[in-house]
Parts: C-alpha cells; structure tokens; sequence
C-alpha cells in the first residue's frame, strides 16, 4: 500500500456510502474497497453529491473517512448531471454512440456546479494542518483541477478518468473544449484506463491547446508547469471475489439455476442498460444464432440481466423499450410450446451471490459492448471461474478497455458486426476444455496481478511523483 505523508482529499460526483435496510454504510464497489485502507491510514475526506432526500450523514459507522455532501437543486442536477455529464460528455466520450446534445444552458450548469464543489472542497482542505493531495475522479468534475489549483498551489493534484478518452477529432466538436482541457492541464497528474485513451488526450492538447510539449508520458506548458500522464486499467478486488465464487450461499444460488437450466448452455449478459454496452447487438447475434441453427434452439439460453441506470434520461427509456420489444420477438419466434422460453430477461439489479452464481453457471459470457472504458464484469467473470474450477469461455468486445489486458485468452469480437458476433458465439461452444481452462486461468492472473489496490498504488504514487517535478 501506498505510504502517504499527507491526507488524501477525494472529490468524486458521488458519496462512498449507500443507505440499506439497516442504516448507513460504506459502497460495496472496488473504488470504495481499495481506497478504504489508504484514507483510513493518512486520514482525509469525501467530497461528493448529496443524492438522498434525507441527507447523507457527516460519518457511517463501518468507515473512519469524513464525508462532506455536496447538496444540488433539482435544475442543478437536471443540468449537470442529466444533462452535460450524461447527455453530452457521456455519449461524446463514446464514440458518438447516440449523438451528444450540445446545449449552452448544460453547460453553465455544469461549470457552476464544479464551482460549487471547489467550494466545499476548498472548507474541507482549510481545515487541515497539512495540504492534502486532492484525486478528483471523473468526468463530471473536469474543472475542477484548474479551480482548485487557483486556490491551493501547495496541494498535489490528481484526476482520473473513468470512461475512454475520444480521438481529438471528436473533443474538437465541443464548443467548450478549451475550458475543460485547460481544467484538466492544471493537475499534476492525469490517470486514465490505457495507453490509447492517455495518447487521445495527449494528441488533443497538441492540436487544440498553444504551447503545450509533448515528452513521453509528461506534458508541458507554456509557464513550465508540468503534468504526468498514466495508464492504470482500474479493477476489482480481485481475492473478495475469489472468496465469494466457492461460498456457500453461492453454492445453494448455483445449485437452483443448475437445476433450472440443466442440459442447455448458457450465454450471459450482465450489464447497465446503457446503449454504449451492445445489449440490442447481442440480441440481434442471438436471434440471428437461432435462426440459422434450428437444432440450438433447445439446447442454448441465454440470461440477460440488465441494471436499471440513467431512467431520467430519455436516450435510456428507449433504449430499454427497444431491448423489451427485441427480447420479446426473440421469445415469440422462438418459445416451443410447453418448453422455456430462449431469452431469460431481468431489468433488476442482482444480489452479488446470485451474481456469482451466474458467472459460475454461464458456459460463454458475453461483454459485448460498443465501447466501453474498462468493464469490470469481465474481470469478475474469469474470477469467479478460476477460483471455482469452471471453464467457460469469455467473448470479449475489442472496443473496451479490459479486451488490451486479456489479449488472445478471450474470444474477441467486433459487436458491430451482428453476424459475425453470431458465428463468434458458436465457435465459443466448439473451444476444447482444456483450452478453456488455461484461458480461463491466465486471464483471472492477469486480474489478480493488476487488482484494483494495484490501481490505487498507481495512481497515488503518479500524484505524489507529478508534484514533486522533474
Ligand atoms: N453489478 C451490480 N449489480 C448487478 C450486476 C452488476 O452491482 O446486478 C456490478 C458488477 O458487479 C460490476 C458493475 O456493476 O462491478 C459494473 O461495472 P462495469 O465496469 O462492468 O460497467 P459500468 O456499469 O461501470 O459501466
């Protein structure tokens, strides 16, 4: 673990705690779990979005870290958030899956919301003895490097960037291009998932920005500033979920859908429902998969478990409606009378034991998205695999980020091409079991080796070492 002489100060668009039945605690997600050892150590904060009508508290009970809510207005959020961060950085940033909305109001909103989380920031850091090194996360707050950096010369500061990083011939779509690049060249370090993302950017400071040198990973400005740059793929605490693959209460989920699917294969899907992941694609490969093979039909499922995200956005409605009508011609076309249905659809999110379960289960796991910056469920998936002894097989979209870790070991495939991906999926069947096991094996290494506290380590020490200088 990093060893950190100062307190660490995040500011990410969300709090590290979620309120269940039994009060508050801290999330679940890796983020939360890696980060928990470093700030609990040096001591620090939370800064984030206070979403919950009641309030997020000041401090839960499992986590030593102070929390400072940031509270929004209902047109704060609705500009910020709904709008420029999901409705035109997100789709942006993605390769102009759906087209970004371009819209002057979003964007004063957004740029006054960074404000307004510089602020409570900057109350937090001046209580401290120390200056802290600030890690600001994400692209909802890309402002806020140059804000804070204003404000407190002596504090190390890093960002990261959670989703991929365009080409520069789509930054220089935005109108407000120069602001949010300037915002991010005030940070001493900038952190994104690969090598690729981390060159766009470096290739779109080039050309869009005056005065900028480009040497190796470290950029320099005109006034000699100077700003490191990695690749830090994030990821999953990779042992948790070793442990949680052979438990026993993902033994007994395992048991009942074995029981249920017994005799089919299963294809799985485990996603947000967000048009960036492919989900009506891979819909289209299976459709196309049963049509062509009539002999499958009874012998293959395949589960779709879809997470509900984003409903206040419109772009999101449709893209569940079409994926309902999508999987509802499926079945219609394809249901046996007195057999199960072909298409298993959940728009629900899934305890994490019944999640594993099915990554257990699943002969071939589909993560097919159009683009995506990392994509965790892959690296769950040949987690949960190799930690129990399974040996499915992994079909894995080249246009996501943990497709550069994986190399040859998944089955890669272009999910744009809806027929190939189809022909893709029955060669996934046909892998030997043998040779599954060793991909399966050598792919949950790659996942232990580089595990998310390897990212934080990374990232933490890129900070610390982008502030010292040259
Ligand atoms: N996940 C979840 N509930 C579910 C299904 C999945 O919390 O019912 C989690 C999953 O374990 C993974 C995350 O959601 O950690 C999805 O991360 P990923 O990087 O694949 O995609 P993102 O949603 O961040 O775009």
């Amino acid at each position: 673990m990093q060893q950190l002489e100062r307190p660490l100060v995040v500011i990410a668009n969300r709090l590290p705690v979620s309120r269940g039945p039994e009060g508050w605690h801290a999330s679940s997600g890796g983020l939360v779990t890696a980060m928990r050892p470093v700030i609990e150590q040096v001591g620090g904060a939370w800064v984030g979005w206070d979403d919950d009508p009641e309030g997020v508290p000041r401090r839960v009970d499992d986590f030593s870290c102070d929390l400072f809510p940031v509270s929004l207005s209902q047109a704060e959020v609705q500009g910020y958030y709904h709008g420029f961060a999901n409705r035109t950085i997100w789709p942006l940033f993605h390769d102009l899956v759906v087209e970004p909305v371009i819209d002057r109001g979003w964007w004063r909103t957004y740029a006054e919301v960074n404000n307004r989380f510089a602020d409570a920031a900057a109350q937090v850091i001046e209580e401290l003895d120390t200056p802290p090194m600030l890690w600001i996360q994400d692209y909802h707050l890309m402002l806020l490097p140059e804000l804070l950096r204003r404000r407190f010369p002596a504090s190390p500061i890093g960002f990261f960037l959670h989703i991929p990083f365009p080409p520069p011939e789509l930054v220089a779509r935005l109108p407000w291009r120069d602001q949010l690049l300037h915002g991010l060249l005030a940070a001493d370090s900038l952190g994104f998932h690969t090598p690729r993302y981390r060159d766009n950017f470096a290739s779109s400071v080039q050309q869009l920005v005056s005065g900028v040198t480009v040497m190796g990973d470290t950029l320099v400005m005109a006034d000699g500033h100077q700003i490191r740059t990695g690749a830090h793929p994030i990821s999953i605490d990779a042992d948790e979920f070793a442990t949680l693959a052979t438990s026993e209460a993902t033994e007994h989920e395992l048991d009942e859908l074995k029981e249920q699917f017994s005799g089919r294969k299963v294809f799985l899907g485990v996603d947000r429902l967000d048009y960036t992941k492919g989900i009506r694609h891979r819909l289209q490969s299976i459709e196309l998969l049963l049509e062509r093979r009539p002999e499958l039909r009874g012998e293959v499922a395949f589960v779709q478990i879809a997470v509900p995200s984003r409903d206040d956005v419109k772009e999101y409605r449709e893209l569940r409606q079409q994926v309902e009508r999508e999987v509802g011609r499926i079945n219609g076309r394809f249901t046996e009378p007195g057999h199960d249905v072909p298409v298993h659809y959940f728009y629900r999110s899934v305890p994490r034991e019944a999640l594993a379960a099915y990554y257990r289960l699943a002969d071939v796991m589909c993560v097919t998205p159009l683009k995506d910056g990392m994509n965790l469920v892959a690296k769950e998936f040949v987690t949960v695999q190799a930690a129990a002894g399974e040996a499915g097989v992994l079909m894995l979209s080249e246009f996501c980020g943990t497709a550069i870790e994986f190399g040859d070991d998944a089955v890669r495939c272009n999910p744009f091409d809806v027929e190939g991906q189809s022909y893709l999926m029955e060669t996934a069947l046909q892998i030997d079991d043998d040779d599954r096991r060793g991909r399966i094996a050598r792919m949950a290494d790659a996942v232990h080796e580089r595990d998310v506290y390897r990212w934080v380590d990374d990232e933490l020490a890129d900070i610390r070492r982008g502030s010292e200088g040259p």
